[in-house]
């Protein structure tokens, strides 16, 4: 991996930095391109904005890695109040949540992080519409993958997601690509150690589009969660060669990021979801989004000289 965004990544789980930069002025500007805001009403006006422009949506109360369960228990009732507004609003059909376990109380306890997830899932039952399970660091791997698996016992509409950039992955997804499978496949955005991930760039290329025609060769519903225009392309190309129509499949992305090509291919008639984070914790998301791409870290720096 390359050095500075190693160097980034590091200052993602670094909370006194996060604080200080979080207490900038400059810094709102900048949250706002990637995040709604901080509240649910907030996180569904923008969604509703999405939807209105042809989108899905998948929101994301942002925070990760609590070590209280009071913590977690506070994340659950803020995805219960969001699922609630959604069914008043009418968007149950066109946007979901994704919730990360750590989030939810992984690091205290899987079976606490499980229990937290149902309860999650048995609200977006009630709505109608469906939850993705994010995936985090290796170490949460397993753990992630045996509580999906625990769930879609349930709730087989329940997602997961795939990182392309560790090595375990193929084998991962051969073993999901299974009927009514719902499985995002992403490069990855941590820090991963040589021994289980790819570190260079093109590999982690080579392993997405390997890892993409297991997914589109079964018989699940691959999500594509990517910017990458090469990628975008050949994807189109392999998703046709499967025989797979538009809505057999779909891509995904982050808002804020290439919002002009979501439109494009949703104007194609693509089923595009965008990833829509809100909360008050952004700080770890947002610098693993300038970690992705100099250009944004230039913006944010060059922003905070402005000051
Ligand atoms: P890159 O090679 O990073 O980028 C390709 C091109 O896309 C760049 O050249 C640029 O043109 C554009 N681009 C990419 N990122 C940006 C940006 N931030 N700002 C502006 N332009 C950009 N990772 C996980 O580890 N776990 C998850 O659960 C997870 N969920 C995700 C959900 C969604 C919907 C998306 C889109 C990503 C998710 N990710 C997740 C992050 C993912 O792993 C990558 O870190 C991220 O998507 C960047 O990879 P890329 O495929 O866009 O390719």
């Amino acid at each position: 991996m390359n050095p500075l965004r190693s160097l980034i990544l590091a200052a993602a789980g670094n909370e006194a930095l996060g604080r200080a930069v979080a207490a900038l002025p400059a810094t709102r500007g900048i949250v706002d391109r990637f995040v709604a805001g901080e509240t649910v009403a907030d996180a569904v006006t923008a969604a509703a904005r999405l939807v209105d422009d042809g989108l899905f949506v998948t929101l994301d109360y942002l925070g990760e890695n609590t070590g209280q369960a009071a913590q977690a228990d506070h994340t659950v009732r803020t995805y219960l109040a969001l699922l609630d507004r959604l069914r008043g609003e009418g968007l149950s059909a066109r946007v979901e949540v994704s919730v990360k376990l750590s989030a939810v109380g992984q690091l205290l306890d899987e079976k606490l992080a499980l229990d937290n997830a149902w309860r999650i899932c048995a609200a977006a039952e009630q709505l109608g519409t469906t939850v993705t399970l994010d995936m985090e660091d290796h170490r949460t791997t397993d753990s992630t993958l045996r509580v999906l698996s625990e769930l879609r016992r349930t709730w087989p509409w329940v997602g997961g997601v795939l990182q392309a950039y560790l090595k375990r992955t193929e084998s991962d997804a051969a073993g999901l690509a299974v009927a009514d499978s719902r499985i995002r496949l992403c490069k990855g955005a941590y820090a991963e150690p040589p021994e289980v991930a790819y570190a260079d760039g093109h590999e982690v290329d080579l392993a997405y589009v390997r890892c993409a025609n297991i997914l589109l060769g079964g018989s699940g519903y691959p999500m594509f969660a990517t910017h990458d225009p090469r990628l975008i392309t050949i994807l189109g190309e392999r998703a046709r060669w499967y025989g797979r129509k538009p809505g057999g499949y779909e891509y995904q992305m982050l808002y804020g990021v290439r919002p002009d090509e979501q439109r494009r291919l949703a104007a194609e008639g693509e089923t595009v979801r965008v990833y829509l984070p809100f909360g008050e914790q952004w700080y770890g998301y947002l610098v693993r989004r300038l970690a992705e791409r100099p250009a944004n870290l230039a913006f944010f720096l060059r922003a905070l000289a402005s000051r």
